[in-house]
């Protein structure tokens, strides 16, 4: 007899990033699709977490994550945005940031909650809003300014408007918040009572000298937001699933319930070497935004000539492009045709929007070496 099962998340197939690696592997594509740098984290960072293994620091580490490691998120976050937080009752260390935005949500959002996002969205919003029972508002943002237009949020929050997630820098589009969204995400925030989901993984990743806009260097977002971060980003190192989620403590308090039945912990070992590695190297972080603005330029300056238009990318480590002069497919047909025939793997933009916009655009990732990005934007030149 066959096992009948009703799904929970009926609509969600294997991700995109998934389905575009795996068609790279298959025709020996460059990979620009899936994020995720071909090149190593630091060694001082690997040989910390190696050491610590070596040490015996196998064993499972506190809920809320080893106490050096929350220490050192708690001194960045004085030390970038100014805000006082106490490692024992803001910060939660996490396996990823894809858990901490899921604990957060399910902590929050009560069957019916409407959670505000907008589109492009990253793919793990939706399902985590679902799974809670709650109702995804998705707002576009409309390429190729993609910059929320705060009087449609305006007019979509009603009594039962319950969060709003944001996400700055933005993936895919690279563009950034800036002080005037901020305010009014403050103003709308504190009026209808919302709590706040701030996906902050690319932190550290804004060119141009342009500031970061965090949650919390604005103590009225920071007292009803969870702000949440990645390693991963930060230190090259994605495949450690290592990230942290910064909240007062009451929020924190109840993401810490949810977290510790959906995973309980993260690596031990990890997590020490990590927190390690932030003592020893604040440069680290100050020397991240001119790094991936330098592979940003390379690979622009690599397409200059090319008949695909970028938009500008503020942040992050992708840029957008638009392809329409090139052809008339549907993107996910597009990145298909690009990474079979021309030798580029890329990610469709229209799979991020509930309803997507005529405009045709593909997301590159440019957190690769010159040399993987000047072969990549050799192959797209030429189209
Ligand atoms: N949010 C955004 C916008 C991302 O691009 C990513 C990257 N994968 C994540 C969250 C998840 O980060 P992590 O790998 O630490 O779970
Ligand atoms: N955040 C990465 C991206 O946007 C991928 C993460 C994943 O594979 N789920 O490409």
């Amino acid at each position: 007899m066959s096992i009948q099962v009703t799904s929970k998340l009926p609509h969600v197939g294997t991700t995109i990033f998934t389905v575009m690696s795996q068609m790279a592997a298959e025709h020996g594509a460059i990979n620009l699709s899936q994020g995720f740098p071909d090149y190593d984290g630091p060694a001082a960072l690997k040989d910390a977490v190696k050491r610590h293994i070596d040490q015996g620091f196998n064993q499972y580490p506190p809920m809320a994550g080893v106490l050096p490691l929350r220490e050192a998120v708690a001194a960045k976050v004085l030390d970038c945005y100014g805000a006082q937080v106490s490692p024992d009752t803001e910060v939660t260390i996490t396996p990823g940031a894809t858990e901490a935005i899921y604990c957060a949500v399910m902590a929050i959002v009560t069957p019916g909650d409407e959670v505000i996002m907008f589109d492009p969205a990253y793919d793990s919003y939706e399902p985590a809003v679902l799974l809670a029972q709650g109702k995804p508002v998705r707002l576009p943002l409309a390429p190729p300014a993609y910059r929320i237009d705060w009087q449609r949020v305006r007019d979509v929050i009603t009594p039962r408007t319950r969060m709003i997630l944001v996400n700055s820098p933005h993936n895919p589009t690279g563009t950034v918040m800036t002080a005037a969204d901020m305010a009014e995400l403050a103003a709308l925030a504190e009026r209808h009572n919302l709590i706040v989901v701030s996906d902050e993984v690319y932190e550290h990743l804004v060119f141009d000298g342009q500031r970061h806009e965090s949650v919390l260097l604005y103590p009225e977002l920071a007292a009803r937001s969870f702000a949440v971060s990645s390693f991963g980003k930060t230190y090259h190192v994605t495949g450690w699933k290592t990230g942290y989620c910064v909240a007062p403590p009451a929020l924190t308090t109840e993401l810490r319930r949810v977290h510790q039945f959906v995973t309980f912990v993260g690596i031990t070992p990890i997590q020490l070497g990590l927190a390690e590695f932030m003592r020893a190297h604040p440069e680290h972080l100050r020397e991240l935004p001119a790094f991936y603005q330098a592979k940003r330029d390379v690979f622009n300056s690599a397409m200059a000539g090319s008949r695909f238009r970028l938009t500008p990318s503020s942040g992050t480590y992708f840029q957008l492009a638009d392809y329409s002069a090139i052809s008339s497919l549907p993107d996910r047909e597009f990145v298909t045709w690009l990474t079979r025939e021309v030798g580029v793997a890329a990610i469709p933009v229209s799979v991020f929007y509930a309803t997507p916009p005529a405009a045709r655009y593909v997301r590159f990732c440019f957190c690769k070496n010159e040399d993987t990005l000047r072969a990549a934007a050799a192959k797209l030149a030429a189209l």
